[in-house]
Protein backbone atom coordinates (compact mmCIF):
# COMPACT_ATOMS: atom_id res chain seq x y z
CA UNK A 1 0.00 0.00 0.00
CA UNK A 2 1.15 3.66 0.30
CA UNK A 3 3.83 4.92 1.70
CA UNK A 4 1.81 7.09 4.55
CA UNK A 5 -1.69 7.82 4.47
CA UNK A 6 -2.57 11.20 3.21
CA UNK A 7 -3.88 13.84 5.63
CA UNK A 8 -7.58 14.46 4.83
CA UNK A 9 -6.19 18.37 4.01
CA UNK A 10 -4.20 16.87 0.80
CA UNK A 11 -7.56 14.61 -0.39
CA UNK A 12 -9.54 17.72 0.07
CA UNK A 13 -7.16 19.60 -2.32
CA UNK A 14 -7.26 17.28 -5.43
CA UNK A 15 -10.25 16.11 -7.62
CA UNK A 16 -10.06 12.94 -9.58
CA UNK A 17 -11.49 12.88 -12.68
CA UNK A 18 -12.28 9.34 -13.77
CA UNK A 19 -13.66 7.90 -17.46
CA UNK A 20 -14.04 4.30 -17.96
CA UNK A 21 -13.23 1.83 -20.97
CA UNK A 22 -16.10 -1.19 -21.05
CA UNK A 23 -15.42 -4.16 -23.45
CA UNK A 24 -18.35 -6.27 -23.84
CA UNK A 25 -18.45 -9.94 -25.87
CA UNK A 26 -21.75 -9.34 -27.65
CA UNK A 27 -23.46 -13.10 -27.12
CA UNK A 28 -23.76 -14.02 -30.78
CA UNK A 29 -23.69 -17.76 -32.08
CA UNK A 30 -20.86 -17.15 -34.67
CA UNK A 31 -17.63 -14.68 -34.32
CA UNK A 32 -17.66 -11.18 -36.04
CA UNK A 33 -16.42 -11.94 -39.46
CA UNK A 34 -16.97 -15.60 -39.68
CA UNK A 35 -18.92 -18.65 -39.12
CA UNK A 36 -16.76 -20.29 -36.34
CA UNK A 37 -18.65 -20.50 -32.95
CA UNK A 38 -18.71 -18.15 -30.60
CA UNK A 39 -17.91 -20.70 -27.50
CA UNK A 40 -15.84 -19.79 -24.28
CA UNK A 41 -14.48 -23.09 -22.53
CA UNK A 42 -14.10 -24.72 -25.89
CA UNK A 43 -10.58 -26.93 -26.55
CA UNK A 44 -7.52 -24.63 -27.87
CA UNK A 45 -7.90 -23.44 -31.42
CA UNK A 46 -10.90 -25.82 -32.36
CA UNK A 47 -13.39 -22.40 -33.05
CA UNK A 48 -10.72 -21.49 -35.88
CA UNK A 49 -10.74 -20.94 -39.36
CA UNK A 50 -8.92 -19.48 -42.50
CA UNK A 51 -10.46 -15.80 -41.69
CA UNK A 52 -10.01 -15.37 -37.61
CA UNK A 53 -6.69 -17.02 -37.91
CA UNK A 54 -6.14 -14.16 -40.92
CA UNK A 55 -4.31 -16.34 -43.47
CA UNK A 56 -3.78 -14.89 -46.39
CA UNK A 57 -6.58 -13.95 -48.65
CA UNK A 58 -9.28 -14.60 -46.67
CA UNK A 59 -11.95 -12.09 -46.47
CA UNK A 60 -14.36 -11.05 -43.39
CA UNK A 61 -18.39 -10.79 -43.71
CA UNK A 62 -19.43 -8.95 -41.11
CA UNK A 63 -21.80 -10.84 -38.92
CA UNK A 64 -25.83 -9.54 -38.81
CA UNK A 65 -26.60 -10.29 -35.31
CA UNK A 66 -23.23 -8.55 -34.00
CA UNK A 67 -24.81 -5.16 -35.42
CA UNK A 68 -27.64 -5.96 -33.94
CA UNK A 69 -26.27 -6.33 -30.49
CA UNK A 70 -24.36 -3.40 -30.85
CA UNK A 71 -27.10 -1.30 -32.24
CA UNK A 72 -29.48 -2.25 -29.08
CA UNK A 73 -26.65 -1.74 -26.76
CA UNK A 74 -26.20 2.13 -28.49
CA UNK A 75 -29.80 2.77 -27.92
CA UNK A 76 -30.32 1.34 -24.18
CA UNK A 77 -27.51 3.36 -23.67
CA UNK A 78 -29.02 6.72 -25.28
CA UNK A 79 -26.22 6.79 -28.00
CA UNK A 80 -27.06 8.08 -31.13
CA UNK A 81 -26.75 5.47 -34.03
CA UNK A 82 -25.12 6.37 -37.11
CA UNK A 83 -26.89 5.41 -40.38
CA UNK A 84 -23.40 5.04 -42.15
CA UNK A 85 -20.08 3.72 -39.99
CA UNK A 86 -16.35 2.67 -40.87
CA UNK A 87 -14.69 -0.17 -40.01
CA UNK A 88 -11.19 0.40 -39.87
CA UNK A 89 -8.14 -1.29 -39.14
CA UNK A 90 -5.78 -0.81 -35.95
CA UNK A 91 -2.08 -2.20 -36.66
CA UNK A 92 0.24 -3.72 -34.06
CA UNK A 93 2.16 -6.72 -33.63
CA UNK A 94 1.44 -9.12 -31.32
CA UNK A 95 1.91 -12.74 -30.84
CA UNK A 96 -2.53 -13.64 -29.87
CA UNK A 97 -3.08 -11.62 -32.87
CA UNK A 98 -1.95 -13.57 -36.28
CA UNK A 99 -3.57 -11.54 -38.60
CA UNK A 100 -1.24 -7.90 -37.10
CA UNK A 101 -4.24 -6.03 -37.18
CA UNK A 102 -7.52 -6.05 -35.53
CA UNK A 103 -10.46 -4.66 -37.13
CA UNK A 104 -12.37 -1.82 -35.25
CA UNK A 105 -14.18 0.99 -35.72
CA UNK A 106 -12.25 4.82 -35.35
CA UNK A 107 -13.67 7.93 -36.37
CA UNK A 108 -16.91 6.77 -37.11
CA UNK A 109 -18.18 4.34 -34.97
CA UNK A 110 -21.80 2.94 -34.89
CA UNK A 111 -22.84 4.87 -32.12
CA UNK A 112 -21.60 8.51 -30.14
CA UNK A 113 -23.13 11.21 -27.28
CA UNK A 114 -24.76 8.66 -24.81
CA UNK A 115 -24.95 8.63 -21.59
CA UNK A 116 -26.44 6.88 -18.54
CA UNK A 117 -27.63 7.99 -14.87
CA UNK A 118 -25.85 6.78 -11.87
CA UNK A 119 -27.21 7.39 -8.26
CA UNK A 120 -24.56 9.11 -6.08
CA UNK A 121 -23.74 9.54 -2.50
CA UNK A 122 -26.60 12.09 -1.44
CA UNK A 123 -29.11 9.95 -3.43
CA UNK A 124 -29.36 11.92 -6.40
CA UNK A 125 -28.63 10.74 -10.05
CA UNK A 126 -25.82 12.19 -11.91
CA UNK A 127 -25.29 11.93 -15.61
CA UNK A 128 -22.10 10.23 -17.30
CA UNK A 129 -21.77 11.17 -20.26
CA UNK A 130 -20.87 8.45 -23.12
CA UNK A 131 -18.31 9.25 -25.93
CA UNK A 132 -19.02 6.19 -28.06
CA UNK A 133 -19.41 2.77 -28.55
CA UNK A 134 -17.54 1.16 -31.63
CA UNK A 135 -17.98 -2.22 -32.89
CA UNK A 136 -14.32 -4.42 -32.81
CA UNK A 137 -13.33 -8.32 -32.94
CA UNK A 138 -11.41 -9.97 -29.83
CA UNK A 139 -7.60 -10.80 -30.13
CA UNK A 140 -6.60 -14.71 -29.40
CA UNK A 141 -5.25 -15.28 -25.65
CA UNK A 142 -1.60 -15.98 -24.30
CA UNK A 143 -1.28 -18.16 -21.57
CA UNK A 144 2.33 -17.62 -20.56
CA UNK A 145 3.42 -20.28 -18.49
CA UNK A 146 4.88 -18.74 -15.21
CA UNK A 147 4.57 -14.65 -15.42
CA UNK A 148 4.95 -13.07 -18.23
CA UNK A 149 8.68 -11.54 -18.25
CA UNK A 150 10.37 -14.78 -16.73
CA UNK A 151 7.98 -17.24 -18.75
CA UNK A 152 9.95 -20.32 -20.65
CA UNK A 153 7.39 -20.20 -22.90
CA UNK A 154 3.84 -18.97 -24.11
CA UNK A 155 0.93 -20.84 -25.48
CA UNK A 156 -1.73 -19.26 -27.65
CA UNK A 157 -4.97 -19.79 -27.75
CA UNK A 158 -6.74 -18.81 -30.85
CA UNK A 159 -10.76 -19.65 -30.21
CA UNK A 160 -11.28 -16.19 -29.38
CA UNK A 161 -9.79 -14.25 -32.23
CA UNK A 162 -12.56 -12.52 -33.67
CA UNK A 163 -14.97 -12.76 -31.49
CA UNK A 164 -17.47 -9.86 -31.14
CA UNK A 165 -16.99 -6.54 -28.65
CA UNK A 166 -18.58 -3.37 -28.57
CA UNK A 167 -15.99 -1.24 -26.68
CA UNK A 168 -18.29 1.40 -24.75
CA UNK A 169 -15.70 5.05 -23.60
CA UNK A 170 -17.67 6.88 -21.23
CA UNK A 171 -16.78 10.44 -20.76
CA UNK A 172 -14.04 11.43 -17.95
CA UNK A 173 -17.36 12.85 -15.32
CA UNK A 174 -16.52 10.65 -12.71
CA UNK A 175 -15.29 12.25 -9.66
CA UNK A 176 -15.36 9.40 -6.86
CA UNK A 177 -14.21 5.52 -7.38
CA UNK A 178 -18.27 5.00 -5.74
CA UNK A 179 -19.23 6.86 -8.96
CA UNK A 180 -16.93 4.28 -11.52
CA UNK A 181 -18.42 1.33 -9.17
CA UNK A 182 -21.93 2.61 -10.01
CA UNK A 183 -21.63 3.51 -13.42
CA UNK A 184 -20.33 0.13 -14.07
CA UNK A 185 -23.09 -1.49 -12.40
CA UNK A 186 -25.78 0.36 -14.19
CA UNK A 187 -23.70 0.00 -17.32
CA UNK A 188 -23.79 -4.35 -16.60
CA UNK A 189 -27.45 -4.27 -15.83
CA UNK A 190 -28.41 -2.53 -18.77
CA UNK A 191 -26.28 -4.74 -21.45
CA UNK A 192 -28.02 -7.88 -19.39
CA UNK A 193 -31.52 -6.59 -19.74
CA UNK A 194 -30.73 -6.10 -23.94
CA UNK A 195 -29.52 -9.85 -23.58
CA UNK A 196 -26.28 -7.90 -25.85
CA UNK A 197 -23.84 -10.20 -23.47
CA UNK A 198 -23.29 -12.42 -20.44
CA UNK A 199 -21.27 -9.74 -19.22
CA UNK A 200 -18.73 -12.59 -17.13
CA UNK A 201 -16.04 -10.66 -15.85
CA UNK A 202 -14.21 -13.91 -14.92
CA UNK A 203 -14.62 -15.80 -18.33
CA UNK A 204 -13.49 -12.07 -19.41
CA UNK A 205 -16.72 -11.21 -21.66
CA UNK A 206 -16.75 -7.80 -19.57
CA UNK A 207 -13.39 -5.97 -19.00
CA UNK A 208 -12.66 -2.70 -17.95
CA UNK A 209 -9.85 -0.17 -18.50
CA UNK A 210 -9.87 3.02 -16.21
CA UNK A 211 -8.39 6.30 -17.15
CA UNK A 212 -7.85 8.21 -14.03
CA UNK A 213 -6.27 11.68 -13.26
CA UNK A 214 -6.33 14.23 -10.35
CA UNK A 215 -6.18 18.52 -10.40
CA UNK A 216 -6.41 20.94 -8.06
CA UNK A 217 -10.05 21.67 -7.16
CA UNK A 218 -11.02 24.36 -9.18
CA UNK A 219 -8.60 24.08 -11.95
CA UNK A 220 -10.52 23.07 -15.05
CA UNK A 221 -7.70 21.65 -17.24
CA UNK A 222 -7.74 18.13 -16.53
CA UNK A 223 -4.32 16.40 -15.06
CA UNK A 224 -1.94 14.12 -16.70
CA UNK A 225 -4.11 10.73 -17.32
CA UNK A 226 -2.86 7.18 -16.12
CA UNK A 227 -4.57 4.08 -17.73
CA UNK A 228 -5.26 1.18 -15.30
CA UNK A 229 -5.55 -2.47 -16.53
CA UNK A 230 -6.11 -5.59 -16.03
CA UNK A 231 -8.78 -4.84 -13.13
CA UNK A 232 -11.41 -7.84 -12.98
CA UNK A 233 -13.70 -7.02 -11.17
CA UNK A 234 -15.59 -4.23 -10.22
CA UNK A 235 -14.68 -4.11 -6.69
CA UNK A 236 -11.24 -3.95 -7.36
CA UNK A 237 -11.65 -1.29 -10.04
CA UNK A 238 -13.33 0.57 -7.01
CA UNK A 239 -9.61 -0.32 -4.80
CA UNK A 240 -7.88 0.22 -8.13
CA UNK A 241 -9.05 3.52 -8.58
CA UNK A 242 -8.40 4.74 -4.64
CA UNK A 243 -5.03 3.23 -5.04
CA UNK A 244 -4.34 5.32 -7.93
CA UNK A 245 -6.03 8.04 -6.88
CA UNK A 246 -3.72 8.22 -3.77
CA UNK A 247 -0.73 7.79 -4.93
CA UNK A 248 -0.66 10.68 -7.90
CA UNK A 249 -1.75 13.09 -5.01
CA UNK A 250 1.30 11.56 -3.30
CA UNK A 251 3.43 12.39 -6.48
CA UNK A 252 2.00 15.51 -6.87
CA UNK A 253 2.18 16.75 -3.14
CA UNK A 254 6.14 15.85 -3.28
CA UNK A 255 6.60 17.76 -6.13
CA UNK A 256 7.14 15.26 -8.82
CA UNK A 257 4.76 14.72 -12.11
CA UNK A 258 2.74 12.49 -13.02
CA UNK A 259 4.09 10.45 -16.32
CA UNK A 260 1.32 9.34 -18.41
CA UNK A 261 1.46 5.85 -18.78
CA UNK A 262 -0.26 2.08 -18.54
CA UNK A 263 -0.49 0.70 -15.29
CA UNK A 264 -1.11 -3.10 -14.30
CA UNK A 265 -3.52 -3.30 -11.11
CA UNK A 266 -2.34 -6.02 -8.73
CA UNK A 267 -4.72 -7.67 -7.00
CA UNK A 268 -2.68 -9.86 -5.07
CA UNK A 269 -0.83 -6.91 -3.64
CA UNK A 270 -3.24 -4.40 -3.59
CA UNK A 271 -1.41 -1.98 -5.92
CA UNK A 272 -0.49 -0.47 -9.72
CA UNK A 273 2.22 -1.04 -11.08
CA UNK A 274 3.80 1.05 -14.38
CA UNK A 275 4.18 -1.60 -17.51
CA UNK A 276 7.27 -1.82 -18.73
CA UNK A 277 6.39 -0.25 -22.53
CA UNK A 278 5.30 3.04 -22.81
CA UNK A 279 1.90 3.59 -24.60
CA UNK A 280 1.85 6.82 -24.83
CA UNK A 281 3.49 6.87 -28.27
CA UNK A 282 1.47 4.18 -29.76
CA UNK A 283 1.01 4.68 -33.38
CA UNK A 284 -1.77 2.10 -34.95
CA UNK A 285 -2.11 3.53 -38.43
CA UNK A 286 -5.56 3.32 -38.42
CA UNK A 287 -7.17 3.24 -41.93
CA UNK A 288 -10.26 2.36 -43.49
CA UNK A 289 -10.38 -1.48 -43.68
CA UNK A 290 -10.54 -2.26 -47.30
CA UNK A 291 -12.10 -5.63 -47.04
CA UNK A 292 -15.40 -4.53 -45.57
CA UNK A 293 -17.75 -1.71 -47.15
CA UNK A 294 -19.17 1.31 -45.01
CA UNK A 295 -21.86 -0.04 -42.42
CA UNK A 296 -24.95 1.39 -43.61
CA UNK A 297 -28.07 1.13 -41.54
CA UNK A 298 -31.48 2.91 -42.68
CA UNK A 299 -33.49 4.74 -40.15
CA UNK A 300 -36.22 2.03 -40.03
CA UNK A 301 -33.74 -0.41 -38.95
CA UNK A 302 -32.45 1.99 -36.14
CA UNK A 303 -36.34 2.79 -35.12
CA UNK A 304 -36.78 -0.94 -35.39
CA UNK A 305 -34.06 -2.00 -32.95
CA UNK A 306 -35.28 0.86 -30.99
CA UNK A 307 -39.19 -0.68 -30.43
CA UNK A 308 -37.64 -3.98 -29.62
CA UNK A 309 -35.21 -2.36 -26.54
CA UNK A 310 -37.07 -3.79 -23.50
CA UNK A 311 -38.01 -1.97 -20.68
CA UNK A 312 -35.06 -1.07 -19.01
CA UNK A 313 -34.21 -1.73 -14.92
CA UNK A 314 -34.70 2.32 -14.36
CA UNK A 315 -37.57 2.38 -15.81
CA UNK A 316 -38.63 -1.16 -14.81
CA UNK A 317 -38.10 0.36 -11.25
CA UNK A 318 -40.01 3.16 -11.13
CA UNK A 319 -43.06 1.36 -12.87
CA UNK A 320 -42.95 -1.37 -10.49
CA UNK A 321 -42.57 1.35 -7.15
CA UNK A 322 -46.06 2.38 -8.37
CA UNK A 323 -47.66 -0.80 -9.83
CA UNK A 324 -46.75 -2.47 -6.63
CA UNK A 325 -46.19 -0.04 -4.06
CA UNK A 326 -42.67 -0.86 -3.28
CA UNK A 327 -39.66 0.71 -1.51
CA UNK A 328 -36.69 1.27 -4.24
CA UNK A 329 -34.90 -0.98 -2.24
CA UNK A 330 -37.45 -3.63 -3.07
CA UNK A 331 -37.47 -2.92 -6.49
CA UNK A 332 -33.91 -3.07 -6.34
CA UNK A 333 -34.11 -6.49 -5.39
CA UNK A 334 -37.00 -7.50 -7.67
CA UNK A 335 -35.47 -6.13 -10.66
CA UNK A 336 -31.78 -7.19 -10.13
CA UNK A 337 -31.81 -9.98 -13.02
CA UNK A 338 -34.36 -9.15 -15.76
CA UNK A 339 -35.60 -13.40 -16.24
CA UNK A 340 -36.60 -12.87 -12.26
CA UNK A 341 -38.32 -9.66 -12.73
CA UNK A 342 -40.36 -11.21 -15.69
CA UNK A 343 -41.06 -14.39 -13.39
CA UNK A 344 -42.32 -12.33 -10.92
CA UNK A 345 -44.74 -10.10 -12.63
CA UNK A 346 -46.04 -12.81 -14.77
CA UNK A 347 -47.07 -14.53 -11.79
CA UNK A 348 -48.21 -11.53 -10.07
CA UNK A 349 -50.16 -10.27 -12.82
CA UNK A 350 -52.06 -13.60 -12.18
CA UNK A 351 -52.60 -13.28 -8.71
CA UNK A 352 -55.77 -11.50 -7.17
CA UNK A 353 -54.04 -8.40 -5.53
CA UNK A 354 -50.06 -8.27 -7.43
CA UNK A 355 -48.87 -5.94 -4.58
CA UNK A 356 -49.45 -9.23 -2.06
CA UNK A 357 -47.59 -11.47 -4.44
CA UNK A 358 -44.66 -9.24 -3.71
CA UNK A 359 -44.79 -8.78 -0.63
CA UNK A 360 -45.06 -12.31 -0.01
CA UNK A 361 -42.18 -12.79 -2.01
CA UNK A 362 -39.85 -10.22 -0.68
CA UNK A 363 -40.44 -10.94 3.08
CA UNK A 364 -41.68 -14.36 3.61
CA UNK A 365 -39.59 -16.16 0.71
CA UNK A 366 -36.69 -13.91 0.43
CA UNK A 367 -36.18 -12.94 3.94
CA UNK A 368 -35.66 -17.01 4.48
CA UNK A 369 -33.66 -17.23 1.77
CA UNK A 370 -31.03 -14.73 2.44
CA UNK A 371 -30.92 -16.15 6.13
CA UNK A 372 -30.52 -19.06 5.04
CA UNK A 373 -27.90 -17.83 2.03
CA UNK A 374 -29.61 -19.76 -1.18
CA UNK A 375 -30.47 -18.25 -4.43
CA UNK A 376 -33.95 -17.61 -5.80
CA UNK A 377 -33.61 -20.90 -7.85
CA UNK A 378 -32.93 -22.83 -4.52
CA UNK A 379 -36.16 -22.01 -3.12
CA UNK A 380 -38.74 -25.01 -2.29
CA UNK A 381 -41.48 -22.30 -2.68
CA UNK A 382 -42.47 -21.43 -6.96
CA UNK A 383 -43.47 -18.39 -8.26
CA UNK A 384 -47.04 -20.19 -8.20
CA UNK A 385 -46.42 -21.36 -4.89
CA UNK A 386 -45.99 -17.69 -4.27
CA UNK A 387 -49.67 -16.67 -5.91
CA UNK A 388 -51.17 -19.36 -4.47
CA UNK A 389 -50.50 -18.22 -0.80
CA UNK A 390 -51.14 -14.70 -1.48
CA UNK A 391 -54.58 -15.15 -2.90
CA UNK A 392 -55.59 -17.47 0.12
CA UNK A 393 -53.83 -14.48 2.17
CA UNK A 394 -55.97 -11.95 0.14
CA UNK A 395 -59.39 -14.03 0.29
CA UNK A 396 -59.35 -14.39 4.08
CA UNK A 397 -58.57 -17.77 4.10
CA UNK A 398 -55.19 -17.83 6.09
CA UNK A 399 -54.10 -15.26 8.50
CA UNK A 400 -50.72 -13.94 7.67
CA UNK A 401 -49.66 -15.89 10.60
CA UNK A 402 -50.86 -19.17 9.20
CA UNK A 403 -49.12 -17.88 6.36
CA UNK A 404 -45.62 -17.67 8.07
CA UNK A 405 -46.44 -21.29 9.73
CA UNK A 406 -46.88 -22.80 6.59
CA UNK A 407 -43.68 -21.27 4.98
CA UNK A 408 -41.96 -22.31 8.01
CA UNK A 409 -43.01 -25.90 7.15
CA UNK A 410 -41.95 -25.42 3.46
CA UNK A 411 -38.73 -24.22 4.23
CA UNK A 412 -38.08 -26.84 6.78
CA UNK A 413 -38.80 -29.84 4.75
CA UNK A 414 -38.40 -28.12 1.55
CA UNK A 415 -41.57 -28.72 0.30
CA UNK A 416 -43.50 -26.56 -2.06
CA UNK A 417 -46.31 -24.24 -0.69
CA UNK A 418 -49.56 -26.39 -1.88
CA UNK A 419 -48.46 -29.73 -0.71
CA UNK A 420 -47.82 -28.27 2.95
CA UNK A 421 -51.04 -26.48 2.51
CA UNK A 422 -52.80 -29.30 1.33
CA UNK A 423 -51.31 -31.33 4.26
CA UNK A 424 -51.49 -29.25 7.14
CA UNK A 425 -55.02 -27.27 5.75
CA UNK A 426 -54.90 -25.05 8.64
CA UNK A 427 -57.74 -24.65 10.95
CA UNK A 428 -59.85 -21.52 10.74
CA UNK A 429 -62.76 -20.25 12.81
CA UNK A 430 -64.96 -18.95 10.42
CA UNK A 431 -68.26 -19.28 13.07
CA UNK A 432 -69.39 -15.59 13.64
CA UNK A 433 -70.57 -16.90 16.71
CA UNK A 434 -66.61 -17.80 17.96
CA UNK A 435 -64.93 -15.23 17.01
CA UNK A 436 -67.92 -12.72 18.30
CA UNK A 437 -67.47 -14.52 21.76
CA UNK A 438 -63.63 -13.76 21.41
CA UNK A 439 -63.95 -9.88 20.15
CA UNK A 440 -66.40 -9.50 23.73
CA UNK A 441 -63.72 -10.76 25.82
CA UNK A 442 -60.80 -8.58 24.29
CA UNK A 443 -63.29 -5.46 24.26
CA UNK A 444 -64.17 -5.93 28.03
CA UNK A 445 -60.48 -6.02 28.71
CA UNK A 446 -59.57 -3.01 27.17
CA UNK A 447 -62.11 -0.29 28.35
CA UNK A 448 -59.24 2.48 27.39
CA UNK A 449 -58.80 1.76 23.92
CA UNK A 450 -62.74 1.14 22.88
CA UNK A 451 -62.86 4.81 24.63
CA UNK A 452 -60.81 5.97 22.06
CA UNK A 453 -62.10 4.17 19.43
CA UNK A 454 -65.33 5.56 20.17
CA UNK A 455 -63.78 9.38 20.35
CA UNK A 456 -62.61 8.74 16.32
CA UNK A 457 -59.62 7.08 16.69
CA UNK A 458 -60.46 4.32 14.29
CA UNK A 459 -57.46 3.08 13.81
CA UNK A 460 -57.66 1.55 17.19
CA UNK A 461 -59.78 -1.21 15.29
CA UNK A 462 -56.62 -2.65 14.38
CA UNK A 463 -55.09 -3.12 17.97
CA UNK A 464 -58.78 -5.34 18.46
CA UNK A 465 -58.29 -7.31 15.28
CA UNK A 466 -54.51 -8.29 16.81
CA UNK A 467 -55.76 -9.56 20.10
CA UNK A 468 -58.46 -11.40 18.86
CA UNK A 469 -56.65 -12.85 16.16
CA UNK A 470 -53.67 -13.66 18.94
CA UNK A 471 -56.38 -15.24 21.04
CA UNK A 472 -57.41 -16.96 18.57
CA UNK A 473 -54.25 -18.67 18.42
CA UNK A 474 -54.07 -17.21 15.00
CA UNK A 475 -57.31 -19.23 13.47
CA UNK A 476 -59.92 -16.72 13.19
CA UNK A 477 -61.08 -15.94 9.97
CA UNK A 478 -59.12 -12.54 8.68
CA UNK A 479 -61.82 -10.69 6.56
CA UNK A 480 -65.06 -12.14 8.71
CA UNK A 481 -62.65 -10.83 12.22
CA UNK A 482 -62.80 -7.41 10.36
CA UNK A 483 -66.00 -7.13 9.64
CA UNK A 484 -67.09 -8.03 13.28
CA UNK A 485 -64.29 -6.35 14.96
CA UNK A 486 -65.98 -3.03 13.27
CA UNK A 487 -69.30 -4.28 13.98
CA UNK A 488 -68.57 -4.61 17.85
CA UNK A 489 -67.38 -1.44 18.04
CA UNK A 490 -69.77 0.98 16.52
CA UNK A 491 -72.53 -1.39 18.12
ZN1 LIG B 1 -13.19 -18.24 -37.95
Amino acid sequence: MLAAALSPQVLAKYEPVIGLEVHVQLLTATKAFCGCANHFGSAPNTNVCPVCLGLPGALPVLNAQAVEFAALASLAINCQVRERSIFARKNYFYPDLPKGYQISQFDKPIAEHGWIDVPTADGSMKRIGITRLHMEEDAGKSIHDGLIDSAKYTSLDLNRCGTPLAEIVSEPDMRTPDEAFEYLTRLKEILLYCGVSDCNMEEGSLRCDANVSVRPRGQTEFGTKVEVKNVNSFRFVRLALEYEIERQMEVIEAGGRITQESRLWNANEGRTYSMRSKEQAHDYRYFPEPDLPPLVLTREYIEGKRAELPELPEARRARMIAEYELSAQDAATLTAERAFADRFEAAARTARNPRRVANVLLSEVGGRLKALGLEQEQSPVSMAGIVQAADLLEEGKISSKQLKQLFDVCFEKGEEFATVYEREKPEQISDAGAIEALIDEVIAANPKQVEQYRAGKKTMAGFFVGQVMKASKGQANPALLNELVTKKLEG
